[in-house]
């Protein structure tokens, strides 16, 4: 029996003794309490490249454990277990009144130590009339089933803390409809306005003797389910089939991977990862591009004419800047400006310019406005998004191309890997770069929005500038890109130090 959770406990204890929203002193003992789970995958949030970019930060994710299912009912157990001592009930029992307070041990405690009372009422164990009814249970006087209406004696008659009592075969028919119907609380009494939950060593009574029956399988999943979700350190992956659950320890909204299928969610809100951008206003951000999706798709091209000599030029690569096959112009994609100027003019190429006498139009005008401002943004979040799918594409390319040049004694696989990992940072930062849209979208206009769409602009820059270089590595020096590297992930940490503030 391993202990890999024992330091939980303490963790919970100084999570709610120290400062509830300032983790940055604990942070260190991260590396500490992973470190004891050998057998249990730990994501670490410290990767630094060859080159020595940091690639991910701690502003950007917490380290979690990838743990399976049987791993994660281990776990559950455990806290069970604690929870059980502390409450005097049985771990099963304990499972209801965890489950109440999203598993918050030091939470239970806590109340427990201020009211005398755990919170029986609210996790289904107990009713407000409490339970003298019990007592009623050791009479011999033969009763009714409340629900068939057979008469039996009373040892054949089952009650929970509320005394409720009605014959085995009645429970278990409503276990059966129960965990069929998909049981999303728990299932309760079947008095009608009872409010009790059958704890699982009750429930435990009713499976067949056969071990692996249909119900005791449903049922567990059920149970598993309710905890999982009620957990606060726990997520499930929504990676497409994964069983895999997330633990993470200090639960933040940044991003974690599951190490099975290498998806990554943002652990509080279970979308995409959405840095620097909060999960409320990914959520309102997702929702509207779904519901305006039909208005978006009409502006969407992947064509467009070269604003000097009007030739179809079509993109089919993730740099905006562009140059015209057929007159050389260079000019930027998102705004047609000519490109030459584009380094200083980036804020205004980013930036929307709103009416500032909007106020005081008519509806229509208003209405127009908002869609016009709606679309400019959605048309930078969706060209990044675009971006990102070819230069992943591109990603391969370089692969091949590594692949051919070793072939052909030209370098080393190390000599090259610089590119690779020049495609690396490039899609971090563009991704990064993308969820910047929405937050300036719902930004209130004043100077904190003013700074960040400075701060955006100056990210954006660098990252076409090494889009640039990376498309058209044969004639940049490996130095060049490394630097140009360097100073977009420095613009693109910078702008996360400023504006990550949850
Ligand atoms: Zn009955
Ligand atoms: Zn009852
Ligand atoms: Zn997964
Ligand atoms: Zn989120
Ligand atoms: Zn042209
Ligand atoms: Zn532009």
């Amino acid at each position: 029996c391993s202990d890999d959770y024992e330091d939980d406990e303490e963790d919970i204890n100084n999570y709610y003794n120290n400062n509830e929203d300032d983790f940055a002193d604990s942070e260190e003992e991260d590396g500490d309490s992973t470190s004891n789970n050998n057998d249990i995958k730990t994501s670490n949030n410290n990767d630094i490249n060859q080159s020595g970019i940091i690639m991910t930060s701690k502003l950007e994710h917490f380290s979690s454990k990838t743990m399976t299912v049987s791993e994660t009912n281990e776990f559950l157990w455990k806290d069970c277990d604690k929870a059980s001592v502390v409450l005097s009930i049985t771990p099963a029992m304990s499972r209801l009144v965890l489950q109440a307070s999203k598993w918050k041990l030091a939470v239970i405690k806590t109340r427990l130590y201020k009211t005398n009372k755990p919170n029986f009422l609210e996790s289904g164990l107990q009713n407000a009339t409490n339970s003298k009814s019990i007592e009623k249970v050791k009479s011999s006087r033969p009763k009714v089933c409340g629900v068939c209406l057979e008469t039996l004696h009373r040892s054949k008659l089952l009650a929970l803390n509320c005394g409720h009592q009605f014959c085995d075969g009645c429970w278990k028919q409503h276990m059966v409809f129960a965990v069929k119907d998909g049981m999303s609380q728990g299932i309760p009494c079947m008095e009608p306005e009872c409010t009790l939950l059958c704890h699982p060593d009750f429930v435990k009574q009713f499976y067949p003797v056969n071990q692996d029956s249909p119900l005791e399988t449903a049922y567990k999943t059920h149970l598993f389910r309710i905890s999982v979700s009620s957990h606060y350190q726990l997520r499930f992956c929504p990676g497409v089939d994964c069983t895999s659950v997330i633990y993470g320890e200090k639960p933040k909204p940044r991003k974690v991977q599951c190490l099975t299928c290498k998806t990554a969610f943002c652990f509080e809100c279970g979308t995409p990862p959405h840095i620097p951008t909060n999960c409320e206003t990914i959520k309102k951000w997702l929702t509207k591009c779904a519901d305006d999706s039909e208005t978006a798709n009409y502006i969407s091209a992947n064509t467009k004419d070269c604003p000097k000599c009007h030739i179809c030029i079509e993109k089919n690569g993730g740099c905006n800047h562009i140059k015209c096959s057929k007159c050389s112009h260079n000019f930027c994609w998102m705004c047609l400006g000519d490109w030459k100027n584009h380094g200083n003019s980036y804020y205004e190429c980013s930036r929307y310019k709103e009416n500032p006498r909007i106020a005081s139009k008519n509806s229509q005008t208003q209405a127009r406005e908002a869609l016009k401002k709606y679309l400019f943004y959605f048309q930078r979040w969706e060209n990044h998004d675009r971006s990102l799918h070819l230069e992943a594409q591109a990603r391969s390319r370089i692969q091949t191309q590594i692949e051919e040049k070793v072939n052909s004694n030209q370098g080393t696989w190390i000599d090259w890997q610089y590119l690779l990992r020049a495609g690396e940072l490039l899609a971090q930062c563009r991704y990064t770069l993308q969820y910047t849209y929405p937050l300036v979208y719902y930004a209130e206009t004043g100077p904190e929005k003013a700074l960040f769409e400075y701060q955006q602009a100056q990210l954006e820059v660098e990252i076409e500038g090494l889009a640039w270089k990376l498309e058209h590595a044969g004639e940049y020096q490996r130095g060049d890109i490394e630097n140009q590297m360097d100073v977009a992930e420095k613009r693109r940490q910078t702008l996360l130090a400023r504006f990550v503030t949850v």
